[in-house]
Parts: structure tokens; C-alpha cells; sequence
């Protein structure tokens, strides 16, 4: 193997943050089979340095699809007229949630399109407070809010938010999106988030129409910029109602699950004690996608326990895992899954992100961080 590169993952294994963006990037682009087992080894062993060989999961219900936005990589964009919407109950989610507690889940994601406005403000204040006594974790994923909202989640019982950067490049942001998606307001959120006390998650896609090894370096870099504490990342897979395409450089799924595996392991090379999500996307590419994403870094798992009727009005991408799959089979399956690699799921804990127990009392921005 190149003796350079070896270095580079030396130093990337020793401290955090020990490499320049064009170190990053020379991680990133690592191709031949021996540079990639080299790079997931690094990051496995400082993943299970600071966690152990153990996987947290957290129970994902997804809650509507209804969105006001039109990415346009993704198949709930609003302009997508095949999509029929649907929203759970109060009453539903809750039913989820207590569910997934008594089958061990400590920590819930609750997930949807974006929606703004009081009402809907309300009736997820309204869940997060009956989820409250079931002393869960629980994750918020839905969109760019106002500060009040954030606030207001946040008093109701949420204690961690995830909202992905998409890119951390505000030209190549605008390609991804319309007008009227604002890169900086999406910035502005993760402040905010971070200044409430939020365990903050964030993240990129990859394998986009475009996007080079640097910039997802600089992705990379920015994670650590705005302080986050737990990443989701995930390929892009192409869906044949949103507009965007294929990536020519990502042709097919082995070479988008090549590239889903990178990130994460330089990632996790970068910021150590994160918590980083195997994004269902890895999973949609390869029967064994999820186990890989651990292996290569990932310490966090996200079983869908969406009741099997709504699912398929959940899809992002074609090819989305499980549609049919119960929550008791999905549960199943993943104990079998993970205890083939040599693992074990932690259940019954609520996983919190070791970046965020250790900086409980930091909360403030990085002040060079400006938007
Ligand atoms: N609506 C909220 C938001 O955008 O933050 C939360 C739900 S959204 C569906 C969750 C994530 O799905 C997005 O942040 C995006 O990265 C990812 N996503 C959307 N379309 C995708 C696609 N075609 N392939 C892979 N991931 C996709
Ligand atoms: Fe809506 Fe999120 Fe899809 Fe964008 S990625 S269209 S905000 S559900």
C-alpha cells in the first residue's frame, strides 16, 4: 500500500480533526480493494475504541410525507403527484413508540417531510409530551423550523435533531434544490439546534451528480465546524420521479455503497466520538449494506418500525429495503445481523452520543463558524 496513506490513517487514528481537507480527500478517494479495507479497519478501531463492538438503535417511525419542499433528488418532493400523502395520528405514533419500548428500544426517530405552521408545531408537541413518560431518547428529523418550534420541541421532550446539510457548499447546495431553498437558513438551524441543547445530527449524501472527493472532505470538515454529535450519511440512489439523475461517476450500486462506506469511515476518522448512523440507503444497495456501514465506523442503527401499511408511501429511492418486513422481523433480523459480525446491540440503552455527554455544558457555536 502507498506508505503515504498509511500515514495519513495513522494520524487520523491518533487525535481528531488531524487532517487537512486534501488529506481527507485523499482518504475519500481510496479505490483499490486494499486502500478500502485499510481505511474501514482505521475507523472501525476508533470506533470501537471509544464504544466498544456495540450498536445502538433507535426505533424510526415516519410520521407523514407530506412535504412543502422539492428537493430534487428526492421522490416526496412536493411536485411528485404519484406520491399519495399520508400522515399518522397522534394516537399512531404513540402506539409506535410504546411499542418499540417494550421491545427494548430506549431511543425513537421520528421522521417526516417538512411541514411549518402552528398546527403542526402543536400536534408534534403534542406526541413528544404523551411519548414523554416512556423516558425514550428522542430524535426529531422534520426539516428547518423557526427557533420557536425548535424550542418549543425541545421543552416538549426532544433531545436530539437531525438535519442534514445536504452539502456544505452553498453553489453545489443550489443545484440540488430550487429556489427558495436556502443554504443558509438550513446553516442558521443547525445554530440554533446546537444552541438549544439539541444533540445535533447532521449530514451529506453521496455519490451525487457532481460532487467530488474534496467537497465531501470539506462535508467532513464542516460536521466538525458546527459541533455535531451524531451523523447521518448515506448514498444518493436515483429516483425516477425526482429530476436529478444519476451521478456519472456513480454508475451502479456497488460503486455508490463503495463511496457510502468511505464516508463514513473518514468521517469517524475525523471526529472519533460521534455517533454515526448505517443509513438505510447502505442497506437499499446491498443485502449487507448496514453490517458494512458498521464495519466501516457506524455505531448506530435505525430499524424501521413504521407500521407495514404506511411504508411504501415513505420512499426517497427506489429499491427501499423491508417495505413489508413487521417490526418483531425487523427486530429479528437485526440481532442475526449484527451478531454475524461480532457484535451486539445495546438495548434498553439509550445510546447518546459520547461528543455530546462530554460537552454537555458547551453548547455555544464555534465562533469561526460564520453564515
Ligand atoms: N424532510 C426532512 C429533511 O429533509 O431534513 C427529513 C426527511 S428527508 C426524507 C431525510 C433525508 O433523506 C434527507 O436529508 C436526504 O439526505 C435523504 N434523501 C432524500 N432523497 C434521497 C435519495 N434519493 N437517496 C438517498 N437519500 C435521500
Ligand atoms: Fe422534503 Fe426532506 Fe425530501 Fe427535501 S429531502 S423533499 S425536505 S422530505
Amino acid at each position: 500500500m502507498d506508505p503515504a496513506f498509511e500515514s495519513l490513517l495513522v494520524r487520523a487514528s491518533e487525535k481528531p480533526k488531524a487532517l487537512s481537507v486534501p488529506e481527507l480527500a485523499r482518504l475519500m478517494s481510496a479505490a483499490d480493494a486494499e486502500e478500502r479495507r485499510a481505511l474501514h479497519a482505521a475507523a472501525y478501531a476508533v470506533k470501537t475504541r471509544h464504544v466498544g463492538r456495540r450498536v445502538s438503535v433507535r426505533g424510526l417511525v415516519e410520521s407523514g410525507n407530506a412535504c412543502a419542499k422539492d428537493c430534487l433528488y428526492c421522490g416526496l418532493r412536493r411536485s411528485n403527484a404519484r406520491v399519495e400523502r399520508y400522515a399518522l395520528s397522534a394516537d399512531e405514533i404513540v402506539a409506535v413508540a410504546e411499542a418499540a419500548k417494550a421491545r427494548g428500544y430506549a431511543s425513537l426517530v421520528i421522521q417526516s417531510g417538512e411541514i411549518e405552521s402552528e398546527a403542526h408545531t402543536r400536534f408534534v408537541e403534542g406526541v413528544l409530551k404523551r411519548v414523554a413518560p416512556l423516558d425514550m431518547g428522542v430524535t426529531l428529523s422534520l426539516g428547518e423550523q423557526t427557533d420557536e418550534t425548535f424550542r418549543r420541541w425541545k421543552d416538549a421532550g426532544a433531545s436530539r435533531y437531525l438535519l442534514r446539510i445536504e452539502t456544505s457548499d452553498p453553489a453545489f447546495y443550489a443545484k440540488l434544490h430550487p429556489s427558495g431553498h436556502d443554504w443558509r437558513r438550513r446553516v442558521a438551524c443547525l445554530q440554533t439546534l446546537k444552541r438549544l441543547g439539541y444533540q445535533l445530527g447532521t449530514g451529506v449524501m453521496c455519490a451525487l451528480p457532481g460532487q467530488t472527493p474534496e467537497m465531501l472532505a470539506r462535508d467532513v470538515a464542516f460536521f466538525g465546524d458546527v459541533d455535531a454529535d451524531m451523523l447521518g450519511m448515506g448514498p444518493y440512489v436515483p429516483h425516477p420521479d425526482a429530476p436529478l439523475g444519476p451521478a456519472a461517476e456513480a454508475p451502479d450500486n456497488a460503486v455508490r455503497l463503495r463511496m457510502g462506506l468511505n464516508l463514513i469511515a473518514v468521517a469517524r476518522l475525523h471526529l472519533h466520538d460521534v455517533n454515526v448512523a448505517a443509513a438505510t440507503s447502505l442497506q437499499a444497495l446491498a443485502p449487507d449494506g448496514r453490517e458494512r456501514g458498521l464495519l466501516a465506523g457506524a455505531n448506530v442503527l435505525m430499524p424501521n418500525l413504521t407500521p407495514v401499511r404506511w411504508r411504501a408511501g415513505y420512499q426517497l429511492y427506489p429499491g427501499k429495503p423491508n417495505l413489508d418486513e413487521s417490526a418483531e422481523e425487523a427486530t429479528a433480523a437485526l440481532e442475526r445481523s449484527v451478531a454475524a459480525i461480532g457484535e451486539t446491540i445495546l438495548w434498553n440503552a439509550r445510546g447518546d452520543s459520547p461528543h455530546f455527554s462530554g460537552i454537555a455544558t458547551s453548547v455555544a457555536p464555534r465562533s469561526s463558524f460564520v453564515v
